[in-house]
Parts: structure tokens; C-alpha cells; sequence
């Protein structure tokens, strides 16, 4: 039965990701790494943001658990590590692919789960300086966004 305790750590560490993400967003990225993250906010038009500098800054726990993990014969860190890589992994690919379309390879999203990310992440956007910023979770955001006609756009 370890295989069922190690997919556990895998979509604990996941979801705690989330809690992470939303956390550092609201208290670190909009505090003192506003500098980092004002790009994001206030677009410059290159196409790097100095925000991407978190995707690597939160590949680091990750890969350091996995190496703490496979040094202790793939202990639970390992698990905990991929879990955090599956959470940048989505995170990537539902803000910077679904939602900005950075790549210009969006299909048009129908599924009422995304369209609601989009909508509570649009909201936040509208802000364009640090303070006075609402929904700063990624997967998880408040109901509401979820519950408005499945073809409107925002
Ligand atoms: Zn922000
Ligand atoms: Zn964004
Ligand atoms: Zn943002």
C-alpha cells in the first residue's frame, strides 16, 4: 500500500501548493517583490515579465525535496517534490497558456471551471498597482466567478 501513501504526498503537496501560491502571491509578490511582480500588473510588452522569475524561484523546494527524497531511497520528500513540479506545471499552463494566452495557442475555452479562473484572475488584473488586490488564488477562487452564463466571455 505504499504506492496508494505516495500519490497521498504527491496530491497533498499539490494542493498545498495552492495555499503556497495564493500566500505568496498576496503577501510576498504584492509586499516587498512587488518589483518582480509589477510586469505582470503593468505589461511591457517583451515578451520575458520579470515575474517569470518565480516559475524558477518555486522549481527550487521542488527540486530540492526530490533530491533530499532520492538520496533517502525515494522517501516521502521525493513525492512531496513532485508534487510541488505537477503544481508548476499546472500553474504554467492555466496562467500563462489558458488564461494570457502568451503563446498565442489558446483554443477558446468552454469548460466552465477555466472560464471561471479567467474571470477571478481577470478581476485581479483590473488592479494595477500592489494594494487593493482581490483573488490572488490560481486553481482555487471564490464560487461566484463560476456562476455566470457558461458563454460569456468575462
Ligand atoms: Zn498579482
Ligand atoms: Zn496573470
Ligand atoms: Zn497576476
Amino acid at each position: 500500500m505504499q504506492i496508494i501513501i505516495n500519490i497521498l504526498w504527491v496530491v497533498a503537496a499539490f494542493w498545498a501548493m495552492e495555499f503556497v501560491a495564493w500566500f505568496a502571491h498576496k503577501y510576498v509578490m504584492h509586499t516587498f517583490a512587488w518589483e518582480l511582480h509589477v510586469d505582470h500588473h503593468q505589461p511591457t510588452g517583451k515578451f520575458f515579465q520579470k515575474n517569470d522569475w518565480f516559475a524558477l524561484i518555486f522549481a527550487i523546494p521542488s527540486w530540492l525535496n526530490m533530491m533530499f527524497g532520492v538520496m533517502n531511497g525515494f522517501d516521502f520528500r521525493f513525492y512531496i517534490g513532485l508534487g510541488i513540479l505537477f503544481y508548476g506545471i499546472a500553474y504554467v499552463t492555466v496562467h500563462e497558456v489558458i488564461i494570457h494566452n502568451r503563446w498565442g495557442n489558446r483554443d477558446k475555452i468552454k469548460h466552465w471551471y477555466f472560464q471561471g479562473l479567467a474571470r477571478a484572475h481577470f478581476a485581479h488584473h483590473k488592479h494595477k498597482e500592489k494594494e487593493d488586490g482581490e483573488c490572488f488564488g490560481m486553481l482555487i477562487v471564490p464560487l461566484n466567478f463560476f456562476k455566470r452564463p457558461v458563454n460569456s466571455d468575462q
